[in-house]
């Protein structure tokens, strides 16, 4: 059964970082903050939580003490706790992190993010919702129970954590195992993907909000054209996330028919492929400087063959697009198996025999389930487990 929570239900504004200017503006007039003053205590604390990533009221020094006492009695700068963390042998980092609880019977949820480092970048993962509803049939994350909303503090809050633990605010240190980009100019977080847990544009007003917080030039000042948000195909919602927010998009295609989409991403039922690449076609700011993505996962005997690809190159024909083939990362149960890599290799030289770049996306942090649709929280899979248990030790008790 799938419940879907609202994230804001009961939830006072406790935790600042994370929070837009907006927010920030909220909790200081609650405090009694005057108009006047409002703007520029908003501007400061702006800067030492986003340009110094300041952890704790305490640090932060040209705000006096009095006011900064009483945010203190009201709100912190806490970050999503560190649950665990796992570093792949190609120097991918996967983090459980644990939310704090937004209501009261809510324990806590839990979500992952993944950071994969290059020698002149580094991307991270994000999650936009606990779980996803979409239940895409080769999709890990499809497969949790539980499900809700991300707000727009707990997404930034992923990118927070993971810049304090990779030493990327001012004064921070590096994790010692070499696998962070460093140098003059290089930041350790240089791109985002939201292509970790969730469906983005099923969230899209806290993703707006996350974005306008990430690209701010005064605080966290990454690039739109470095952040790209995924979706699997919420055709109705593309342009509000090209105009409001004019990040890079990517679509989850995987399929160049109907009847296979529909089996593959079921929201396809509702958005079939012709009102999905109209919506593409309609993205604003699309152009050859800015292609868009369409993602295609390789499953062995299912989409994989070079008529495929020939109808995936007729069906983007005119569209500036990139292919990026990923090949299917497997997990516990998982119904399929990943394409043989001379598929693959013939899948891409069709595509790129007709002008596109076609990329085969590396799998990157396999060996801690870190790729590509295999997030799902270990506690997830281990909450699982005992209900198993249960379940088993209920039906013997009924003999
Ligand atoms: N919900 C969004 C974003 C998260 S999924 C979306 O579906 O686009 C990020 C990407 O991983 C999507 O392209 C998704 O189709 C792909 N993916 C999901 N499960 C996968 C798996 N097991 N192996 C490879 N890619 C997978
Ligand atoms: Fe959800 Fe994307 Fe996974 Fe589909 S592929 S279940 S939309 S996270």
């Amino acid at each position: 059964m799938t419940l879907a929570v609202s994230a804001a239900e009961d939830r006072g504004p406790v935790r600042l970082a994370g929070a837009t200017r907006a927010e920030l503006a909220r909790a200081l007039a609650d405090l009694g903050v005057s108009d006047r003053e409002r703007n520029m205590r908003v501007s400061q604390l702006w800067h030492w939580i986003y340009h110094r990533g300041a952890r704790d009221f305490s640090s932060i020094r040209n705000i006096a003490r009095p006011l900064l006492d009483r945010l203190g009695e009201r709100h912190n700068l806490g970050r999503p706790e560190i649950v665990a963390e796992q570093v792949s042998a190609d120097g991918t980092r996967k983090w459980l992190l644990r939310l704090p609880p937004v209501h009261a019977r809510d324990k806590g949820a839990e979500i992952e993010c993944v950071y994969i480092p290059e020698s002149d970048r580094g991307t991270l993962c994000v999650s936009s919702q606990v779980g996803c509803t979409l239940n895409c049939s080769f999709c890990h994350t499809g497969t949790m129970p539980l499900v809700r909303n991300l707000t727009a503090a707990e997404i930034v809050g992923q990118v927070l954590v993971v810049r304090d633990r990779l030493g990327d605010f001012p004064g921070g240190v590096a994790p010692t195992d070499g696998l962070v980009p460093s140098g003059e100019g290089v930041r350790a977080v240089s791109n985002i993907v939201f292509m970790g847990m969730g469906e983005p544009l099923y969230n899209l007003e806290a993703v707006r909000d996350a974005i306008a917080v990430m690209t701010d030039g005064d605080g966290l000042s990454l690039s739109r054209r470095r952040i790209t948000v995924s979706t699997s195909g919420v055709a109705p919602e593309m342009s509000r996330l090209g105009s409001e927010c004019g990040t890079m998009l990517a679509v989850s295609l995987h399929a160049t028919n109907n009847p296979l989409r529909d089996g593959l991403v079921p929201l396809n039922r509702k958005y079939p492929i012709e009102q999905l690449i109209q919506a593409c076609r309609d993205y604003p700011g699309a152009s050859n400087a800015r292609r868009i993505t369409f993602e295609y996962v390789m499953l062995k005997g299912v989409n994989d063959t070079a008529v495929e690809a020939k109808a995936l190159v007729r069906l983007l024909k005119g569209l500036p697009a990139k292919i990026n083939l990923i090949p299917f990362n497997p997990w516990p149960g998982s119904p399929f198996e990943c394409s043989d890599w001379e598929t693959i290799e013939r899948f891409s030289e069709v595509v790129f025999n007709a002008g596109y770049a076609s990329p085969v996306r590396t799998p990157r942090g396999r060996d801690i389930l870190a790729a590509c649709g295999q997030l799902k929280s270990e506690s997830e899979k281990l909450r699982a487990r005992a209900r198993m248990m249960l379940e088993e030790s209920l039906a013997v008790g009924q003999d």
